[in-house]
């Protein structure tokens, strides 16, 4: 069979012009662009983004960040990764938290929703803000919100930090370690009998995320992993 040739303008310059054109009006009309390929008029691919997962599937303990299962803590849950922290995946993070780009969130969580394997009757609980935050959103409600829609899970902000802490940024991994008992908590009706999952945008230490199984502990219900979008390498 011989199929009709696709009707192509015939100058190569003015077709070139026309496309620019569009993609311009485009952009006037929808100003954002894909941060990682600079396509206009989305705020991110999510091809773009699926390219980011690391192939390889390492889950680590979130007690020590070692390989999971973990012989020094049995009774620790896994934490999954989707990429290393770093390049576009840093750039991802710092737009979404530092450039007020919501609608990453949303985006990026999707990404782990696909990337990672869906867990059923799952509760998706992101890291809360911390107290005082002057941000306008919480970016891991916003990763939790994206998971929740491929999975079809159900999400809630329901932990909050009991103390004020100062930002960290700059402090050596050492020091980010220390974060005082019960320094978070869970506000609300206790999610009885649900499976909980707890969702971060960068993990470095783990102890953010261990301050937030401890706080969905004492509120009796179980925690059974974490996802985050990154992990620091080499801590
Ligand atoms: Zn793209
Ligand atoms: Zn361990």
């Amino acid at each position: 069979m011989i199929l009709p040739k696709k009707d192509t303008p015939e100058n190569p310059v003015l077709r070139g012009a026309l496309s620019r054109l569009f993609e311009l009006a485009v952009h006037v009309l929808w100003p954002v662009s894909c941060p990682v390929c600079g396509m206009t008029a989305s705020p991110a691919c999510p091809g773009c983004l699926a390219g980011l997962a690391e192939k390889s599937r390492r889950m680590l303990c979130a007690e020590c960040m070692r390989p999971f299962p973990c012989p020094s803590h049995p009774g620790s849950v896994p934490l999954r990764y989707l990429t290393s922290f770093g390049g576009v995946s840093r750039d991802l993070v710092h737009l979404l938290k530092y450039g007020s780009r919501r609608e990453l969130g949303r985006l990026m969580g999707r990404t782990m929703g696909e990337a990672f394997p869906r867990m059923r009757a799952a509760l998706l609980v992101p890291v809360p803000l911390h107290a005082g935050s002057e941000r306008a959103f919480n970016q891991s409600l916003e990763l939790a919100r994206g998971m929740a829609d491929v999975w079809k899970a159900g999400f809630e902000d329901s932990l909050e930090w009991k103390i004020s802490r100062p930002s960290q940024v700059g402090l050596p991994s050492s020091e980010r370690k220390n974060i005082p008992k019960n320094a978070m908590q869970w506000k609300g009706q206790p999610p009885s009998g649900r499976t909980i999952w707890i969702v971060d945008d960068v993990c470095t230490t783990g102890a953010t995320l261990r301050s937030a199984i401890q706080a969905v502990t004492a509120s009796g219900s179980r925690v059974a992993g974490a996802f985050t979008w990154a992990m620091t390498p080499g801590v």
